[in-house]
C-alpha cells in the first residue's frame, strides 16, 4: 500500500473507539524506526512533520520523497498517511500543493473568525486534491518561553463551528499540553471531553500525547480521540539509548564504534520500541 489519507482511517477509528498513533519524524533514522514498528505491527500509522523538522531535513518535498522511498524500500505495506503537524497558512498551502495526504492548519493564535475563515479555505484546497485536514480550536499548552502553562480548554461553540467547515479531524485543548507534563499537572479534563464528543462526529485529536498517563489516554479515546500525537517521548528514548552508548564507551572501545551506523543504532530501536508500545496503548487494529 503506498500513501493514502486519513479520512476513512479515521472515521472508522472513532466509531470503532480506538486510535491511530500520530508519530513525527526528524531523520532517517525516525522515519525507518517509525515505519518499521507500523509494518511490525501491521497497523495503519501517521508520519508528521512538524514546519520546524521539514525546515531542518531541507523543505517539504524532500521529507515527502524521504517517506515515500522509505516505504519504498523497507516494503512497507501497511496504510501510511503523510502529515504536516501544526501548519500556518503557508505552509499547509505548501504541502497540499507538494503532495502531502493530509495538512494541519493550526490558526489557534488567530481571531477565531479568521481561523475559521482560513481553515475553510485550507479545507476546500485540500479536499480538491483528495487530502485530509486537521484544525485546532483553543490552545494547546506547553512550554512558551520557559514557562509551562497549564493546557487550555477549547470552547464547545468555537469546535462545533470549525467542525461544520469540513475537517476531518479536530485538535482540541482538553488540558493536554506539549512537552513534558509538569509535576503538578492536573490531567485530562474529560467533562470538556464529553461535552466537545456530544455535539461533534468529526473525529478528535490528542495533542501531546507523550507523558499523559496510559489510563487517560485510553478513557480519552474511548470517548471520541481517534489520533494521538506523540513526539517528545520518542525523542526522549532516543536520547536515553544514545546518552547509553556513549556513557558505556561504545564508540570509543567498540570496533569502530564511533561509526553513525553503529552509533545511532541503539537510539533508533528506542523510538521503535516506543512506537509499538504505543500503537499498542491506542489499540490499533491490524489494517484490513
Ligand atoms: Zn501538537
Amino acid at each position: 500500500m503506498s500513501l493514502v489519507n486519513g479520512n476513512e482511517i479515521f472515521a472508522e477509528a472513532r466509531k470503532g473507539h480506538y486510535a491511530v498513533g500520530a508519530f513525527n519524524t526528524n531523520n532517517l533514522e525516525w522515519t525507518r524506526a517509525i515505519l518499521g514498528a507500523a509494518q511490525e505491527k501491521g497497523t495503519p500509522v501517521l508520519i508528521q512533520t512538524s514546519m520546524g523538522a521539514a525546515k531542518y531535513m531541507g523543505g517539504y518535498e524532500l521529507c515527502l520523497n524521504l517517506v515515500q522511498q522509505t516505504i519504498k524500500s523497507m516494503n512497507i505495506t501497511v496504510p501510511v498517511i503523510m502529515h504536516l503537524d501544526h501548519g500556518n497558512y503557508e505552509a499547509a498551502k505548501e504541502c497540499i500543493e507538494v503532495g502531502y495526504n493530509s495538512v494541519m492548519f493550526d490558526g489557534h493564535d488567530l481571531p477565531f473568525a479568521e481561523n475559521l475563515e482560513k481553515t475553510k479555505e485550507i479545507v476546500k484546497l485540500a479536499h480538491a486534491k483528495g487530502m485530509s485536514v486537521e484544525a485546532e480550536v483553543g490552545s494547546i499548552g506547553g512550554e512558551e518561553d520557559g514557562i509551562i502553562g497549564e493546557g487550555e480548554l477549547a470552547d464547545v461553540e468555537e469546535a462545533k463551528q470549525i467542525a461544520a467547515t469540513g475537517v476531518d479531524y479536530l485538535a482540541c485543548g482538553i488540558g493536554n499540553i506539549h512537552g513534558q507534563y509538569p509535576e503538578n499537572w492536573k490531567g485530562l479534563k474529560f467533562e470538556r471531553l464529553q461535552e466537545l464528543a456530544d455535539i461533534i462526529s468529526t473525529p478528535l485529536v490528542l495533542h501531546g500525547g507523550s507523558g499523559i498517563p496510559k489510563e487517560q489516554i485510553q478513557k480519552a479515546i474511548s470517548m471520541g480521540v481517534a489520533k494521538v500525537n506523540v513526539n517528545t517521548e520518542c525523542q526522549m528514548a532516543f536520547a536515553a539509548a544514545t546518552r547509553k552508548y556513549i556513557e558505556e564507551g561504545h564508540d570509543q572501545n567498540d570496533i569502530k564504534g564511533y561509526d553513525p551506523r553503529k552509533l545511532l543504532a541503539p537510539g533508533t530501536k528506542a523510538i521503535k520500541d516506543t512506537v509499538e508500545s504505543r500503537i499498542e496503548w491506542f489499540g490499533t487494529p491490524a489494517a484490513k
